[in-house]
Parts: C-alpha cells; sequence; structure tokens
C-alpha cells in the first residue's frame, strides 16, 4: 500500500513512539501538583515546551501553551484573542481559503457582532495584498492568515501580511498546521503574534496541539475551568501526548532540510507525471508550494470517485480536507482559487512522508492514468 494522505493523519513516527514509551512505567504525575510526581509531569511539560518554542523561533518558551490539537489552538487564537481585545475594534479579517476551524470560529464572532472580511487570493491560492490592505482597518483587532493551505499546499508571504496588519495596529494569527516542520517558520522574523501547531503534522500522536502567544498579547479562555496552560486551556494537559508533541517537533527541525528536499524531490516527479495525462491540472502553486504536497484537478470526473478507486487500488489519496469531506459540498478553497463548482469535484491531493520515496511515483501516476480513463468511460458528465 501507498499512502499519500499525510495532511489528513501523519503515522506516529517509532522514534516518537518509543519516547513516549518511555513514560509507560508508572509514570503518573499531574503537572498541577506540587507532590514529586507532578513536579517531573511539571519538568516534562517544560522541556515539550522548550522544543515547541525552538521549532518556531520562539524565544520565551512560556509563550508556548499546549492544547488538544489546531482546532482548539485556532478557536483560542480567533476567538480568545478578538473578545479580549474588543475595545481596540470589532472587525476581523481571515482568508477566504482558511480551514474550517479558523473560519468557523470568524463566523461565530460575526454573530455576536464583530464585522467579518474575508480577504481573497488569487487563482493560485496567495492572499491578494492589495485586498488585504484594504481590508485590515484600524478596528482590525485580529488578522488570521495561514502559513500554508492543507488543500492546494500554496505557502503565503507572512511576512508581507505581517507589514500590513502591523501597519494598522492589528494582531496576527497564522495557522502553521501543515508548514511547521517543512518549511522554516521563525515568529520573530516573520513577525506573528499567534501561531497554531499540530502534533501529529510533525509525527506525533494526535490529540496535542500548541499555540503560540506573543509576549504581551492578551487572550481570554475559550473554555473556562482551572488554572492550566495560564488559564487559556483548562483542564489536566495530556502530558504524554505533549511530551511526544515536543520530540517530534525536535526532530522536525533537526531533520527539515534534508527530508523537505527529499519530499520535494517526490513532489516534483509526481507533478511532472500526473499534469503530462488528459485534461489534468495542478492546483496551488507551481512553486510556491509545501514539499510534501501536490494537489490536481480532472475534468469530468468525481473527487470521491477517484479516491475510493485509487484506494482499490492500493494507494489512500485525498479529494478534500479530511474535516469537511463528509459534507460532498465544493471545497470553498476550490471556489475562492476561482473554479467552476464542476471543476472544484474533480480533486486529489496526495501529501508524502517518511514512508513515502521516489521509486513510488511511477506505479501511482500509472494508477491515477488508468482511473481517470476508467471514470471518464463510464461518467455521464
Ligand atoms: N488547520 C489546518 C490548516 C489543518 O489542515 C487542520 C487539519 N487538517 C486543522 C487546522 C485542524 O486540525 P485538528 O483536526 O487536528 O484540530
Amino acid at each position: 500500500r501507498i499512502y499519500l494522505d499525510h495532511a489528513a493523519a501523519m503515522p506516529v513516527r517509532p522514534e516518537v513512539l518509543s519516547f513516549g514509551m518511555g513514560f509507560s512505567d508508572g509514570f503518573a504525575g499531574n503537572p498541577s501538583t506540587l507532590c514529586r510526581e507532578g513536579l517531573v509531569a511539571q519538568e516534562v511539560l517544560a522541556t515539550a515546551r522548550e522544543k515547541v518554542a525552538a521549532l518556531v523561533g520562539a524565544s520565551a518558551p512560556d509563550s508556548i501553551i499546549f492544547t488538544g490539537g489546531a482546532t482548539e489552538s485556532n478557536n483560542i487564537a480567533v476567538r480568545g484573542t478578538a473578545l479580549r481585545n474588543r475595545k481596540a475594534g470589532n472587525r476581523i479579517v481571515v482568508s477566504a481559503i482558511e480551514h474550517i476551524s479558523v473560519l468557523n470560529p470568524a463566523k461565530y464572532l460575526q454573530k455576536s457582532g464583530f464585522s467579518l472580511t474575508p480577504a481573497p487570493v488569487d487563482r493560485y491560492g496567495v492572499i491578494d495584498l492589495d485586498a488585504l490592505g484594504a481590508a485590515v482597518t484600524p478596528e482590525t483587532v485580529v488578522t488570521s492568515v495561514h502559513y500554508a493551505n492543507n488543500e492546494i499546499g500554496t505557502v503565503e508571504p507572512i511576512r508581507e501580511v505581517a507589514a500590513i496588519v502591523h501597519d494598522r495596529g492589528g494582531l496576527l494569527h497564522v495557522d502553521a498546521t501543515d508548514a511547521a516542520g517543512r518549511i522554516p517558520i521563525d515568529v520573530e522574523r516573520d513577525g506573528i503574534d499567534l501561531l497554531t501547531l499540530s502534533g501529529n503534522q510533525l509525527g506525533g500522536p494526535q490529540g496535542a496541539g500548541a499555540l503560540y502567544i506573543r509576549p504581551g498579547v492578551r487572550v481570554q479562555p475559550v473554555l473556562v475551568g482551572g488554572g492550566q496552560e495560564r488559564g487559556l486551556r483548562p483542564g489536566t494537559e495530556d502530558v504524554v501526548g505533549i511530551a511526544c508533541m515536543g520530540e517530534a517537533a525536535r526532530l522536525a527541525k533537526e531533520e527539515m532540510p534534508e527530508e523537505s528536499r527529499r519530499l520535494a524531490a517526490i513532489r516534483d516527479r509526481l507533478i511532472a507525471g500526473i499534469t503530462g495525462l488528459e485534461e489534468a491540472y495542478l492546483t496551488g502553486h507551481p512553486t510556491e508550494r509545501l514539499p510534501h504536497h501536490a494537489s490536481f484537478r480532472f475534468s469530468r470526473i468525481e473527487g470521491e470517485s477517484i479516491q475510493l478507486a485509487m484506494d482499490l487500488l492500493g494507494i489512500a489519496v485525498a479529494t478534500g480536507s479530511a474535516c469537511t469531506s463528509r459534507t460532498l459540498e465544493a471545497s470553498h478553497v476550490l471556489l475562492a482559487i476561482g473554479l467552476a463548482h464542476e471543476e472544484a469535484h474533480g480533486s486529489m491531493i496526495a501529501t508524502f512522508g517518511r514512508g513515502n520515496s521516489v521509486e513510488e511515483v511511477p506505479r501511482i501516476v500509472g494508477a491515477v492514468e488508468e482511473t481517470v480513463k476508467r471514470l471518464r468511460a463510464i461518467t455521464p458528465l
């Protein structure tokens, strides 16, 4: 089997798994208690915080809070920051192709009186900086633009975005779920105020995430309870999951240059092979894209049929974001880059990881060619 759905779920890295197994020997500390076991657990969290902070260039480890995943981080970043800073203004701006875990918190704020402006993107999914400049006003408290898109792989010009947002006195939240560990991120250099990270996308287990909050930025909790994670994410921390996320972040930082080059070679070979097929097109940016990400559309066929047919041939691909796949609606990302509804339905996404190699590319291209031909022969379109 060839697994090409790393954007939906990354296999936990064996090194991370054995690191996590180190906690199987009676480890039971709650980081909030003062007994020795609690202090050990606190140390475990502190180490993980340092490792995650180092991955994104955050100089103060305490600027990282741990959460239950990227969705939680996005909710705290968008809702928690907008609500806490409401006195400074009641406008928010999000790019049109954000993940639903940013879009839906933004819509929630809209219902409670915020004005929401979507920022458009071009046909490659790159944010339109002029339009962003017009959308962000001095009343805009939070602007959210992801580092890279999970459906089309496009990497955004975050430094330019930050300059625009800061020029108007606002805060910039960046969802780096898919970019972290794959391309260099530096919250200082990039001018990021809040940054979302997912443990699984770094090679750790699902159910752990983090949010970087620039020191001094005021945020209110979305979930209320105890004082864990500075009160911003109450509830006992998933200590082992977080420890594993930290270790995955450390490994990702260390191996990123070489691994990203290796993945980009697979990506480029696959893009060359598939765009050589009839009526097959790349989606997203041809060069400014994540190293592990290749995405396509095929005319006159449905992405779900491609996904199922490829699955039967032993290859796991995606057709959209896993988080919205049950709705069967056309992807808001593909519509926002200007595709017609029928074009947006014929999408296929391949995302690579450590288990993939460039030698697999001919088999993948062959399977896509066979699938597309067969489906077109039976399509009523
Ligand atoms: N943001 C982006 C850009 C994503 O790609 C995803 C997951 N695909 C999420 C947020 C949500 O992640 P989780 O389901 O782990 O909360």
